[in-house]
């Protein structure tokens, strides 16, 4: 089979935020990765790991501090205005909350209609058709386009917000969370969209969560994030079955497996101690901690996110 294209590249990519008083605050901090063509590269860690302000970044919604972000051969965060307006038609994103995403005093057809608006793609009863096919596609029906967003459920919102990010035919989505503020029983559904719409349309995915088992379900790789840095990624499969870091670890061991028995019989590894300020962190090992396997090297030297097995990479002094 032939190997896929890369679409992103992002290298050493930083985006730090002065918070006042000289205090600087390291969201990303010196990340690379890449996602080839028709990939879904999923992205975890808690809350305040940085990987929205990722997403973010790569999307141009926030200019880097550092590195660069490669889309076609370009640095998208050197883009003059009329390559920087291509670039937002092919990179869209989904929200996390669907419903603080939409216009509540449109209508859902002109939400949809947006991107389709701004690029000037199709007017009168091309656009309306238009329309009706992205509502179509995301599973629900004309009659919807002329309602308000406060007269559907959350997860017809998150699919009114898939149906907009849609209506430019991008090439790459950054999911940002999409599923987080759904009930669980509608989270499989959204999730499943996302799925199809990508095998229809060959879209190319960044799906950030703090869900790992949601996230093991739509991606192909993922990426697991600590305090602004990669530490972990690898295949969904090898990432699930054999993780290395210690922080990977303690994730997976959290989620509740479905079969009692061995619900039961396995051991969680505890997380313990706090999660440090990610302004002016100090050197060495950001996980150090709350490690158990920490040592003095872990406090003076950051590890390096080297690759450990084909394809399996790993920031971590023991590994
Ligand atoms: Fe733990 Fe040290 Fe590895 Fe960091 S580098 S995860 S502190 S063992």
């Amino acid at each position: 089979m032939a190997e896929k294209k890369t679409l992103i590249e992002v290298k050493n990519l930083k985006k730090y935020f002065n918070v006042g008083s000289g205090a600087i605050l390291k969201a990303v901090d010196d990340i690379s990765f890449a996602i080839k063509e028709g990939e879904t590269l999923g992205l975890v860690g808690e809350s305040g790991c940085g990987k929205s302000t990722t997403g973010r970044t790569i999307i141009r919604l926030y200019e880097a501090t550092g590195g660069e972000v490669i889309y076609n051969g370009k640095n998208i965060h050197g883009l003059n205005k009329a390559e920087a307006k291509e670039f937002t038609k092919q990179a869209q994103m989904i929200f996390q909350d669907p419903y603080a995403s939409l216009n509540p005093r449109i209508t859902v057809g002109d939400i949809v209609g947006e991107g389709i608006d701004i690029h000037n793609l199709y007017s009168g009863k091309q656009r309306t058709e238009k329309i009706y096919e992205l509502l179509n596609t995301v599973g629900l029906n004309k009659e919807h386009a002329s309602r308000f967003p406060h007269e559907f459920s959350g997860g017809q919102r998150q699919r009114i917000g898939i149906a907009r990010s849609l209506a430019i035919e991008p090439k790459f989505i950054v999911c940002d969370e999409p599923i987080s503020a759904l009930d669980v029983s509608i989270q499989a559904q959204v999730v499943n969209l996302l799925i199809k719409l990508q095998r229809e349309l060959g879209l190319t995915y960044l799906f950030i969560a703090h869900d790992l088992s949601m996230v093991k379900h739509i991606s192909d790789r993922v990426g697991v994030m600590y305090l602004g840095t990669m530490v972990e990624m690898a295949s969904s499969e090898e990432l699930y079955m054999n993780p290395l870091h210690p922080y990977t670890q303690a994730l997976l061991s959290a989620i509740p497996i479905a079969d009692p028995h061995v619900e039961k019989s396995r051991q969680r590894v505890l997380l313990e101690g706090d999660v440090p300020s990610p302004i002016n962190p100090p050197p060495g090992c950001r996980f150090k901690a709350r490690c158990r396997y920490a040592k003095d090297i872990c406090s003076q030297e950051m590890p390096a996110f080297r690759e450990i097995s084909k394809d399996h990479f790993v920031a971590c002094h023991i590994v």
